[in-house]
């Protein structure tokens, strides 16, 4: 169960710091250095330069890596991760878990779709940038991308059950 914890808390983590490794690419459409190593790690091909732009305003970005460029990365990340994180499982506790894969790669898309489409603040360096979202969120430690989680190991859980499948505590 340790193994399965710390696979689903690296895909939780990971999908989060690729939607924020995608907000920081600058100019709207462009691409970073980090941001094209992630699409050659996950093998998905970056769109060709004359569609980039083009496919940010259709989306109604203001900032980023164009989405589906974006989108592609966080499927082929979940999907790369897929089988690792669901092998060592029990039927029950696989099911839990795909729907929360599921679930994840839901948010991520739609937590992009929108932050990439906020307005951008103009005239604010990088670290104010930092501490204005600090502020914001204050000492909470949820993430922006979340899926629930049982409160005792940390496992994804469905909202109507009453027992966690991953650790047996009381929901
Ligand atoms: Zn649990």
């Amino acid at each position: 169960m340790a193994a399965f914890l710390a696979a689903w808390g690296e895909v939780v983590s990971g999908v989060s710091a690729l939607v924020d490794e995608a907000l920081d690419v600058e100019p709207l459409g462009g691409t970073t250095v980090s941001w094209s190593a992630v699409c050659a790690r996950e093998r998905v091909a970056q769109l060709p330069d004359e569609e980039r732009l083009p496919l940010c305003r259709l989306h109604q970005q203001t900032k980023g890596a164009p989405a589906p460029e974006v989108n592609a990365v966080l499927e082929a990340f979940v999907a790369h991760r897929r089988v690792a994180v669901l092998s060592t499982l029990t039927e029950a506790q696989r099911e839990v878990a795909g729907a929360s894969l599921a679930t994840l790669l839901e948010h991520a898309v739609a937590h992009y779709a929108k932050a990439s489409a906020a307005p951008v603040k103009r005239g604010l360096f990088k670290h104010a940038k930092v501490a204005a979202a600090k502020h914001q969120y204050g000492t909470s430690s949820r993430p922006e991308v979340y899926v629930m989680e049982c409160p005792s190991c940390r496992g994804p859980r469905q909202q109507e059950a009453l027992v966690c499948v991953f650790c047996g505590a009381g929901l």
